[in-house]
């Protein structure tokens, strides 16, 4: 048995799996993989307009908002996002850890990238105060990263932008919970946290923000309209992701939607929380209020602790559970697709661990 607690790519519902396995080498009697199909041909059209059904369904998605399904990651869209909107040239960010500052940078190729706010002073262990952002009248958006995918904190409550577009970076909590869409100008994801296998990133942009007087420069594949216009398929976007995305989006109505999804989801975070809060060996890493429901980091305080840690639990089968390289420690990943057992089956050995460890330091 393995217990895949990888911050991404990540597991996938069993379920999702095993349908694309029944109909691997012929969808809908095509005779053909969804691989084998033109991105142009009815059948794939079909997958792309239900996916996207499905989508705005699940997120409630209001009917000025735009779906785009393309490539490139996230962090391509930390290029996209300001030669598309960036028309005064200037942008804030809120800077909470590894993925804002990535994308702070990349918005310094094209425009002024403001900092409004950051928690780099305590190692971004925390979300700053966002109550009394200095929001000049120029910004043309103000950018976020709603859950930090590596830090292990997530924003409780939007920022305050008085007015001014919030840009979302939810790789890492998108599907996790609902929301309400009409609070943002423009969401982007990749598929390989919440979604599906890695290749496709998912924009949803309300209308008004596609435009055609982008940056000079800017790829035509890059630029919303022309995407929008071609419905996803401006070139040839990543088929199998999409369709396996369209498969998770079905999954997650089946069990009752985003609502339902957020009660497993409290479930497990609780479940993890709990213990570290308990254990004598394990603690938390951030600042409670602001701990991510999607990736809890933690750590035993000591390195050489944590590596071992990290190697006994693999022969027990548990993968994933390394911190990412840039803050060491140890993170459990706990998205859509982990079921409850799954994290109930990592407490209990990490209690267990526990005990035979304290008990040898006595
Ligand atoms: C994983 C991740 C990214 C990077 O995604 P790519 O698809 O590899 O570009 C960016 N932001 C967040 C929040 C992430 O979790």
């Amino acid at each position: 048995m393995t217990y895949n607690f990888s911050s991404g790519p990540a597991m996938m519902p069993i379920e999702v799996m095993q349908g694309a396995h029944r109909e691997f080498l012929d969808y809908a009697g095509s005779g053909m993989s969804v691989m084998e199909l033109n991105h142009r041909s009815v059948l794939f059209n079909e997958i792309v307009e239900e996916a996207k059904t499905d989508l705005k369904d699940l997120l409630k998605i209001p009917d000025n908002y735009r779906i785009l399904f393309l490539q490139g990651g996230a962090s391509l869209q930390f290029a996209a996002v300001p030669m598309n909107l960036m028309r005064h040239r200037k942008a804030g960010f809120i800077m909470t850890g590894h993925w804002t500052k990535r994308a702070f940078e990349e918005a310094q190729m094209y425009g002024e990238a403001v900092k409004l706010a950051s928690s780099e002073d305590r190692n971004y262990t925390y979300i700053p105060d966002c109550n009394n952002l200095s929001i000049t009248d120029d910004l043309d958006y103000v950018h976020i990263c709603e859950n930090n995918t590596i830090y292990g904190t997530r924003f409780i409550e939007l920022p305050d932008t008085m007015g001014k577009d919030v840009v979302s970076d939810m790789s890492s909590c998108i599907l996790s919970e609902p929301i309400d869409v009409s609070k943002y100008g423009l969401i982007f994801a990749g598929a390989q946290k919440n979604m599906g296998p890695a290749g496709a990133t998912i924009v949803i942009v309300r209308e008004d923000l596609v435009r055609d007087d982008v940056m000079p420069g800017t790829p035509s594949v890059m630029k919303y309209k022309n995407q929008l216009e071609s419905n996803s398929r401006f070139n040839t976007p990543p088929c199998y992701s999409i369709y396996m995305c369209g498969k998770v989006f079905k999954w997650i109505k089946k069990i009752g939607g985003l609502s339902a999804m957020k009660e497993l989801n409290q479930k497990k975070a609780k479940m993890i929380y709990e213990y570290l809060d308990e254990s004598r060996m394990f603690h938390g890493t951030v600042d409670r209020e602001f701990r991510s429901m999607a990736n809890a980091t933690f750590t035993t305080g000591n390195i050489n602790s944590d590596m071992e840690f990290v190697e006994e639990s693999k022969k027990a089968g548990f993968v994933g559970l390394k911190g990412h390289r840039f803050v060491g420690g140890l993170r459990a990943s706990l998205y859509n697709a982990i079921p409850v057992e799954h994290v109930e089956a990592l407490v209990k050995y990490m209690k267990e661990y526990e005990s035979v460890r304290m008990r040898g330091a006595i």
